[in-house]
């Protein structure tokens, strides 16, 4: 189902917070992505930048027809600095490419650009926590001046957390992947699991399974880039 013309300014904004600085504050108008990216490593618009190592942009070409949002990034892209470079981001690689997206077809991000963590129990792992709501709204302008400067002709949610950010806290990833959605934000909106999900199946049987669907929701959005 086509969507709306993108208008990103439809968007809602951040709501600004008295005493802490707003990304809206250091969001540079029309800028470019370096300058973006320059412009959000020294962000401290929430409290998730102190344990974490760096802010992690997105990353792809500026004309990128996809840009794939996930929702923040974990301890192996932290590390780097690279979204998407950890083993979700591998199975990410593999299933564009069965889906038959070029890699130079997409622009990668996440709702949340620094990774948000606590220790193990045990050992010096640092185990995922999901952002709250307000550091997802902290982080929201980063997103729309991503969006405004690639102009995606399809924006690819990954996950409920950045399906959610985008399309509202009633959508449900389980009930509506793979499908063409409405919506202000990009010409075309698809949202689909996250690829770290499917990492976590209980079995290989599963795992198999679950890989075949998001391949298949990606088989749509190659459809859509395809579409005149
Ligand atoms: S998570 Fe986003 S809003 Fe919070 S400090 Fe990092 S870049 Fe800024």
């Amino acid at each position: 189902m086509p969507g709306p013309k993108p208008s990103n300014s439809r968007l809602k904004k951040n709501p600004s917070r008295s005493g802490r600085q707003s990304p809206e504050d250091g969001v540079p108008e029309d800028a470019t992505l370096e300058e973006l990216r320059q412009a959000a490593s020294i962000c401290k618009a929430c409290d998730l930048w102190k344990a974490a190592t760096q802010t992690v942009f997105g990353e792809g070409p500026t004309r990128a027809r996809v840009m794939l949002v996930g929702e923040q990034p974990g301890d192996q892209e932290d590390r780097s600095g690279h979204p998407f470079v950890g083993p979700a981001g591998k199975l990410l690689d593999r299933a564009l490419s069965l889906a038959g997206i070029s890699k130079s077809d997409v622009y990668a991000t996440n709702a949340v650009k620094h990774f948000k963590w606590s220790p193990a129990n045990r050992g010096k792992r640092r185990i995922h926590k999901k952002p709250r709501y307000s550091e997802i709204q902290a982080c929201r302008p980063w997103l729309e001046a991503e969006l405004e400067a690639v102009k995606p002709k399809v924006l690819v949610c990954l996950g409920a957390t950045a399906a959610q950010t985008l399309l509202g806290k009633e959508f449900r990833v389980s009930r509506d992947r793979g499908k063409p959605v409405a919506s202000p934000i990009a010409a075309q909106v698809v949202a689909t699991v996250h690829p770290s999900s499917i990492l976590r199946a209980r079995d290989d049987d599963s795992r198999h399974a679950e890989m075949e669907a998001f391949v298949k929701d990606l088989r749509v959005v190659a459809r859509l880039m395809a579409k005149k």
